[in-house]
């Protein structure tokens, strides 16, 4: 069996595995390639690399970049890209700074909401590497504000919710030439997310991107249903992009969603590694 998994965090960003835990669960589902994503950041890849030897796991490097979008959310994947790439390293000490801008700023709403909790709480509970929005939940449910994740992202954290403050974010554009730049492909995550239906905006939106060197989109998301897979599959086609899919696992944090799973019982055959390989020799 020869499965991939494209899409996957560690404590790095928002994932409960270390990188180390995250290979070794990896080798347990016999996953025989993986490409690691955490959010706006590659700090896991040394570590990542050294355990993906170790079990003998072909490691792809990966990100995945928060970007401006209106209605929904768009994350680019980035893949293959140069983790020691100096210019991509740059950026991302900058979205890093952002985030240090935000975080703070939440807390003040949140203590403003009359809820008792620290910044320092919730660096905490992210194990000190990069801290994002459900380190705060998971601090909320903790303390019993709230009883789950989805609710904490409900009624305080999600987009438009009572403690929401939004971050400084790339472009499109600025997001998937980041990715081109430093070597990489950039791919379209969980599209469903975009939260646009109509098909002929889509087109238009993903020529656009196209045009910044987009090169695939993620139609094999655990967080789309199967016919929305297949809408995603067959506009991917369309566009003359590749087709990729990734888990999204993030271990006890999204408890639902496992290692090397797609959603629908779905899996990733090796050859989509072969095709991006392809793909970045025709850049
Ligand atoms: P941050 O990068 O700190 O802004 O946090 C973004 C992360 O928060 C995403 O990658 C998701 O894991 C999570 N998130 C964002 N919106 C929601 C939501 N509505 N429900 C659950 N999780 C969410
Ligand atoms: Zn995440
Ligand atoms: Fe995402
Ligand atoms: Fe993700």
């Amino acid at each position: 069996m020869d499965r991939v998994d494209f899409h996957m965090h560690t404590t790095f960003s928002d994932g409960s595995y270390t990188p180390t835990e995250l290979l070794a669960y990896a080798k347990e589902k016999s996953l025989r390639a993986v490409a690691v994503t955490d959010h706006d950041t590659v700090s896991s890849h040394d570590e990542s690399k050294a355990a993906a030897a170790k079990h003998g796991i072909e490691l792809i490097p990966g990100i995945e970049i928060s970007c401006q979008f209106e209605p929904g959310t768009l994350h680019i994947l980035g893949y293959f890209l140069n983790p020691k790439d100096p210019g991509l390293l740059k950026d991302l000490e900058n979205l890093q700074k952002a985030r240090a801008e935000r975080n703070p700023m939440i807390i003040e709403r949140l203590n403003k909401l009359g809820l008792k909790i620290t910044l320092d709480e919730v660096i905490q509970q992210s194990g000190g590497d990069q801290v994002g929005r459900p380190h705060f939940a998971q601090v909320l449910i903790k303390k019993g504000y709230v009883k789950n994740n989805e609710d904490a992202f409900r009624y305080y954290l999600g987009k438009g919710a009572s403690a929401y403050v939004d971050k400084r974010r790339l472009s499109a554009k600025e997001g998937i030439e980041m990715i081109t730049k430093a070597g990489g492909l950039a791919v379209v995550a969980h599209p469903k997310q975009l939260k646009v239906s109509d098909r002929a905006r889509l087109i238009e939106l993903f020529k656009e991107w196209k045009g910044y060197g987009l090169r695939g989109v993620e139609a094999y998301s655990s967080c789309q249903k199967r016919d929305e897979q297949k809408f995603w599959h067959e506009l991917g086609n369309e566009l003359d992009l590749i087709v990729t899919g990734g888990s999204d696992f993030h271990g006890k944090n999204k408890p639902d969603v496992d290692l090397g799973w797609m959603g629908n019982g779905v899996t990733m055959g090796y050859e989509i590694v072969d095709q991006m390989r392809a793909a970045l020799q025709t850049a």
